[in-house]
């Protein structure tokens, strides 16, 4: 066993075991368990039922050494897969546990679910709109489903989410071995929403939010802004809580930011990361409330 590298189980029966035993372990958090657990494991369950695009089998993908050099994620280079084939059946499986996550926007999200069901949604459009950045396109869409762009936009990313890690997780032989010193995904170019500590000192792993690549990064050095100087640095986590300092807020009074970030020398067993996160929500309020700033959005750390 590799103990350098952290050891996760992203299958969706993984996620509903850690689930499980984080309502055990902290059943103050039930509310918010029930409320975004079923999203989590209906995407884990989503992806293994999806076989890898053809695209992605094409032996002539290959990193551009000189761009990555330079601080430009593969996906730069590379682009987006084409995933349209499943969207349909991702909004299928997806948007009913999206109602119950996102309720303040739960008219909004049936009616793009009607919108796939009687196809005025066409997924191809949509998904080269999304994969080509071509906003218009899904401000069209949007209006013609009745909700507002930005509504639109976030639920086609989180539709599209289980996408992006298959890609990266396909992807990642591409960058094995190669040099990364900086605070955003080598992959996609999103920040982390959660870090995780292994091996011996504790060596960091930041958890890309939109991908979930991991990468390994400096563990003085804020991701964010790249600030090394120590004083600029701080960390707090919650007396009251089982994990004590194994769950923590790491701070950068430089750029005001925040990172969540797990011990998990001590662990035995695997771990999914975004579970974990949500287990930190607590941490999350109370870095908010002290004026810091999360790295990137979880689906739950933009609600506080
Ligand atoms: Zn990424
Ligand atoms: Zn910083």
């Amino acid at each position: 066993m590799d103990k350098e590298r952290i050891r996760h189980d992203n299958s969706a029966k993984g996620v509903q075991k850690a689930l499980d035993t984080l309502m055990l372990d902290k059943p103050e958090l039930e509310n918010m368990v029930n409320c975004f657990g079923p999203l989590l494991v209906a995407k884990a369950a989503f992806k293994e039922t999806c076989s890898l695009p053809e695209e992605l089998e094409d032996q002539s993908l290959h990193l551009n050494t000189n761009r990555f050099a330079q601080g430009e994620p593969l996906l730069t280079d590379i682009g987006l897969i084409d995933f349209h084939e499943d969207f349909k059946r991702a909004a299928q499986k997806l948007l009913p546990p999206m109602e119950t996550a996102f309720i303040g926007i739960k008219g909004d999200i049936q009616k793009i679910a009607q919108g796939f069901a009687d196809d005025s949604i066409n997924p191809r459009e949509c998904v080269q709109a999304f994969v080509g950045g071509t906003p218009l396109v899904l401000e069209k869409t949007a209006a013609s489903t009745g909700t507002t762009p930005d509504i639109f936009n976030f639920i086609i990313g989180q539709l599209a989410k289980p996408f992006m890690e298959m890609q990266s997780a396909s992807l990642a032989h591409l960058i094995a071995g190669q040099q990364w010193l900086h605070g955003y995904c080598p992959i996609c170019g999103s920040y982390a929403a959660i870090a995780g500590l292994i091996g011996e000192g504790g060596k960091r792993w930041l958890q890309c939010a939109t991908c979930g690549h991991e990468w390994r990064f400096d563990r003085h050095t804020c991701p964010k802004c790249n600030d090394s100087d120590h004083t600029q640095h701080d960390y707090f986590f919650d007396k009251n809580s089982p994990a004590k300092a194994k769950e923590r807020v790491d701070e950068c009074h430089a750029c005001k930011s925040y990172l969540l970030t797990t011990d998990l020398r001590e662990r035995t067993d695997p771990v999914n990361m975004e579970v974990a996160a949500l287990g930190m929500v607590s941490l999350d309020m109370r870095a908010q409330e002290k004026g810091y700033m999360p790295l990137a959005s979880t689906l739950w750390n933009s609600l506080t």
